[in-house]
């Protein structure tokens, strides 16, 4: 009998995309063994301030980034909405096109995790897909009150014991990478280089479209 499809899902501004969206989602993936991980670019993200760079740009250095990554996606839905990318909108109509066998993997930042209390109806995102909190080395050690329970309940301590199609809350200790997309704007505003920070398609996208500039 073959097993149920593998779909991880990592969503973000990527205002821009760099190496430490790129390391962890290649690492998630072997490790996972997906079969296919989607990078999924958020329109208007309701709880963020405006990206400084155009949706259509974010998109585009997206697919610069993935272009020889067989296993890596990019999953347009979010901009293609007229309304609020609510991650849980995502996840349903994703479930509502893969079938509920297949096993959907949420990334999140440990950042990204920890802000969840105040996600639209953030208490259902389990029920559509299994969480996956990716460490980053910057951040505070505390997990918010409010998840304390919901740790408790779901977390399991190994991810590749996490079973059936979602549920579960488990941690991923992958090659920390202490860069965020915010470093990389404001060193582009400040006129230094970002080399190696992105993949060498991106940064040629940022270089000739003047993104970032001060
Ligand atoms: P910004 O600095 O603009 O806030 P960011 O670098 O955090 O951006 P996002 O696009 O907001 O990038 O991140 C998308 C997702 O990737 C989030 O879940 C975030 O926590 C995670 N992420 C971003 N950078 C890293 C990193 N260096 N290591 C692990 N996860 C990361």
């Amino acid at each position: 009998m073959s097993r149920p499809r593998r779909i991880g899902i990592l969503g973000g501004t990527f205002d821009p995309v760099h190496i430490g969206h790129l390391r962890a989602a290649l690492e998630v993936t072997e490790l996972m063994e997906l079969d296919e991980l989607r990078l999924i670019p958020s329109a208007r993200p309701p709880h963020r301030d405006t990206p400084s760079s155009s949706a259509q740009d974010r998109l585009a250095m997206v697919r610069c980034a993935v272009q020889d990554l067989p296993l890596l996606d990019v999953d347009a839905r979010e901009l293609a909405r007229d309304k609020p990318s609510y991650t849980l909108d995502t996840l349903e109509s994703l479930r509502a096109e893969l079938g509920a066998e297949c096993q959907l993997y949420l990334l999140l930042g440990w950042d990204a995790f920890c802000g969840l209390p105040t996600w639209h109806r953030w208490g259902e995102l389990l029920d559509h897909c299994h969480i996956l909190v990716l460490q980053r080395p910057d951040a505070d050690s505390e997990a918010p009150e409010a998840l304390r329970n919901l740790l408790a309940g779901r977390s399991v301590a190994d991810p590749q014991a996490l079973v059936g199609a979602g549920g579960q809350i488990a941690f991923v200790w992958q090659t920390p990478m202490a860069i965020s997309a915010t470093q990389i704007r404001q060193l582009l505003a400040s006129g230094r280089s970002v080399r190696f920070l992105v993949p060498d398609a991106v940064l040629a996208y940022i270089t000739a479209h003047g993104l970032y500039r001060a």
